[in-house]
């Protein structure tokens, strides 16, 4: 069966004369069988480039979910008796054949979601070195050891939760989902996963790449929409981890307070970016322009809102909108292309709804802001100058390529007005002084603060996000715990007195 039209909002193109047929037909994993399932019926992915269909996936039914959980429940016990290190051996040997299939997962993750190759490529490659930080990290992580009786042994032991559902988004699929994966099963966990509705091929290539290198059924498969992530959040697993928006994590986590799992969540955010009065207005238009245009604005921690010191306003925005400018828009298979389409014309319709919002409320559009002709999902970077805090562009996540600059009196201002938010993933400031660094890190309440920089880091960074943004670790080592159960184990000499 073939259920027109996928999701509310996309075009249902049918195979035929002038429309290829679909490049991956995908097939589920279920208790380590290739092609389990299927009762669900069928989606089709369309290239948000062109429209043209990319891949047909099957929708997994409430009873295929629950069997996926008993079957997974069925080799818990097993895998996690499964020495670390060779769990570690299993995780390797899964990141080379991620490796070895780099270039196809690029292509085809860029075929369902639209970024250039190069950053798609990017992802690929971030998710192949996560997963080998936590085969290297997971066997060296052990439990403490404590100081009591003499005669007694008393120590922590951390071991894994059970069963883990992950359930992904599609702006980064590969890097986000090799975290998750990675992190919970070289401790130990069987995991269910379920890609996003809008990367389904992106997901099975991964999950046979590392399938290859696991025991049969600690890995399964599940594809679909939000039905399927509902059907798996309501399951009696252990853990929930959810990467995506605001709005889903708070059903998952009402489903996971029914079920008492472990919730994971990595959510929405409207980071903001500060712009001093002390800093070169060109310099900062490019970090803003990089903070707000790269992968069109769909990156959980993009720019989202400028607070621009007065004093350097002017020069800011005009740079600003020169950058916006320059940008070479086009399908992301084209080489040179630093702009690709947006996931699909839903979420273009979304992110252009909130733009001309803020345009009626006094807002001025300085660059883009108008929907192109032609096919795609393609959205201009736009530049909206005269914004205020309390437009809905500024306020809400756009997840688009999309910067509204707000013009502040003072640091102090544009402080407050970065931590005024119900978000809290991460905030930027861009400043030539210590002690306004010093300020910002200490006083925003998100989970990262980046001075003079809107991306980047030092490997391993983890962060607790905030309120509407999740939480728990999504990353780093800290992750590894995460995923594991610490026990504490008092063993006291029999007969109350000698071994
Ligand atoms: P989404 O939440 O709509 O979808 C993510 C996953 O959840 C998909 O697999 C989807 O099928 C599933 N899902 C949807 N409704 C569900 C439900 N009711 N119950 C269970 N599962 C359900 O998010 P998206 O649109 O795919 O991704 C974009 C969002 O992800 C943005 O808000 C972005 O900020 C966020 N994100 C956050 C991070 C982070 O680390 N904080 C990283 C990447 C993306």
């Amino acid at each position: 069966m073939t259920l027109p039209g996928g999701w509310p909002g996309e075009t249902f193109v049918p195979a035929g004369p002038g429309h290829p047929p679909p490049m991956h037909t995908v097939a589920q994993l279920i208790g380590g069988v290739w092609g389990a399932g299927g009762d669900g019926g069928e989606f089709v992915v369309h290239d948000p480039s062109d429209s043209s269909p990319v891949t047909s996936a099957p929708v997994a039914t409430a009873d295929e979910v629950g069997k996926a959980v008993d079957a997974a429940r069925g080799v818990a016990a097993q895998w996690a008796a499964t020495p670390a290190a060779q769990r570690a051996a299993a995780l390797h040997a899964a990141a080379d054949a991620v490796e070895a299939a780099a270039d196809e997962l690029a292509r085809v993750t860029t075929a369902e979601m639209g970024k250039p190759l190069g950053d798609a490529r990017g992802g690929v490659e971030a998710g192949v070195g996560t997963l080998r930080q936590y085969a290297e990290l997971a066997p060296l992580r052990g439990g403490r050891t404590l100081l009591g009786e003499p005669a007694a042994i008393d120590y922590l032991m951390p071991q894994p939760r059970g069963v883990v559902a992950a359930i992904t988004p599609w702006n980064d699929p590969v890097a986000v989902s090799c975290g998750l994966l990675g992190a919970a099963l070289v401790t130990g966990n069987v995991v269910l996963y379920k890609p996003s509705e809008r990367t389904p091929a992106t997901g099975w290539l991964l999950a046979r790449a590392l399938d290859q290198a696991l025991p049969p059924g600690v890995l399964s498969l599940l594809t679909g929409g939000p039905e399927v992530g509902a059907a798996l959040a309501a399951q009696e697993v252990d853990v929930v981890a959810h990467v995506g928006s605001t709005a889903t994590g708070r059903a998952i986590a009402a489903a996971a307070a029914r079920t008492g799992a472990k919730l994971l969540l990595e959510n929405g955010g409207s980071d903001p970016l500060v712009v001093d009065g002390d800093v070169d207005p060109g310099w900062a238009a490019a970090q803003a322009a990089l903070g707000s245009f790269a992968n069109a604005g769909q990156i959980c921690v993009a720019v989202e809102r400028i607070y621009v010191h007065r004093d350097v306003a002017e020069d800011f925005v005009d740079a600003l909108v020169e950058r916006a400018a320059t940008l070479r828009v086009g399908p992301g298979l084209e080489p040179g292309t630093e702009l690709g389409p947006l996931v699909d014309r839903r979420h273009r319709d979304r992110v252009h709804g909130q733009v001309t919002a803020a345009v009626a409320e006094g807002a001025r559009l300085r660059a883009g802001g108008t929907l192109p002709d032609g096919p795609g999902a393609f959205y201009p970077a736009t530049v909206v100058s005269d914004c205020r805090h309390e437009m809905a562009l500024v306020r809400e996540e756009t997840f688009g390529p999309v910067a509204p600059v707000v013009v502040v009196d003072s640091f102090s201002e544009g402080l407050r007005c970065a931590a005024d938010s119900p978000y809290g993933l991460a905030a930027t400031v861009l400043t030539g002084s210590m002690s306004h660094a010093q300020r910002a890190c200490r006083e925003l309440p998100v989970g990262t603060v980046k001075v003079n920089a809107v991306f980047g880091g030092a490997p391993g960074g983890a962060a607790h996000p905030r309120r509407a943004s999740g939480q728990g670790y999504g990353y780093g080592p800290e992750l590894l715990d995460e995923f594991s159960a610490t026990k504490m184990v008092h063993v006291a000499p029999p007969g109350g007195g000698h071994w």
